[in-house]
């Protein structure tokens, strides 16, 4: 198969787009998928300072290197999640990645904030993932107000989005509808949220992570119940096989017409928020989700 661009040999196959490209060629659709994703929604400019979580996993650290190439003012925010093995390699890769590409990183550490997950899972009665993934957003949604970032931005791929998309949908989960999106606004003490990554599926991140040698972190994490929303991709997968072009539609379109309809069912409505009097971030109640849990950790440890 010849690359399509410039005709040489091509080495990735992208079906939904009834195409092939070559190395070069790739890396540039892929740079152009990005830059469009940002414009589009209108996320950031060259002017702005903007914050990129990695957790170490392909996606993360592959759009954190396409935003430092396409000459974008990145720092990546690493959350160390206090799992032995597991976060201790996971934070490696982050760092030798930074480092061997000069980019600039910052570390919250959980442990130090009293809130290393094994800590978490004993102190509190709920499923450790829920609880994982609001301390994860509460720092970076933190770090990039306290460090005055114009966004936060995550590596959400196609994939992730459509999945996430379908499962709210088979609910009918308004209030998770009416703000799912690749440009969440920064409001009411909450950062900007952008996915800049949205346009481009889980096989074409890993290969741009393939072809630039990003080493990334592969382990799953010890109290993982096995990769979210897997069987919804896997439907999709069996869906997009059949007739390309099937996800980015199915989600392009939700964008322009399915979240108007849902836009002001939001699930803060009714909810007064207010700075939580520990540390400061929106809540409904005196402390915040996170504040309660490192209260209870706090006591487990007392007791
Ligand atoms: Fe956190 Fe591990 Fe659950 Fe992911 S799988 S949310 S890292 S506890
Ligand atoms: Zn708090």
């Amino acid at each position: 198969m010849k690359c399509r661009r410039c005709k040489a040999e091509a080495e990735v196959a992208l079906p939904s787009h009834n195409t092939a490209f070559c190395r070069d060629c790739f890396l540039l659709y892929f740079s152009r998928q990005v830059d469009h994703a940002i414009r589009r929604h209108a996320m950031f400019t060259r002017a702005d300072r903007v914050l990129v979580a990695l957790s170490g996993g392909k996606d993360s650290l592959s759009l954190m290197l396409e935003l430092a190439n396409l000459g974008y003012s990145a720092t990546g925010l690493h959350v160390d999640l206090g799992i032995p093995v597991s976060s201790e390699r996971a934070r490696k890769r982050v760092e030798d990645f930074c480092a061997m590409h000069g980019l600039d990183l910052k570390v919250v550490e959980l442990a130090a904030e009293g809130l290393a997950i094994p800590e978490v899972k004993e102190a509190v009665y709920r499923p450790v993932c829920s609880i994982c993934g609001k301390i994860k957003r509460h720092y970076f949604n933190r770090m990039a107000l306290e460090g005055g970032y114009t966004a936060l931005a995550t590596g959400h791929n196609l994939d992730d989005e459509v999945a996430r998309l379908f499962a709210n949908t088979l609910r009918w989960d308004e209030a998770y509808l009416s703000d799912q999106g690749p440009c969440l606004p920064d409001e009411g003490g909450f950062a900007r949220k952008v996915k800049p990554l949205y346009r481009l599926s889980e096989f074409e991140t890993a290969a741009y992570a393939f072809l630039r040698g990003i080493e990334h972190h592969k382990d799953a994490c010890p109290y993982s119940p096995g990769a979210s929303f897997t069987s919804h991709k896997k439907l999709w997968g069996e869906l997009e096989w059949k007739s390309p072009g099937s996800k980015v539609s199915f989600y392009e379109g939700f964008l322009e017409r399915g979240r108007p309809a849902f836009a002001d069912r939001d699930r803060e409505k009714g909810f007064e928020l207010r700075p939580c009097a520990s540390c400061g971030s929106p809540t409904s109640q005196e402390l915040c989700g996170v504040c309660r849990v490192r209260a209870a950790v706090a006591e487990r440890r007392g007791g």
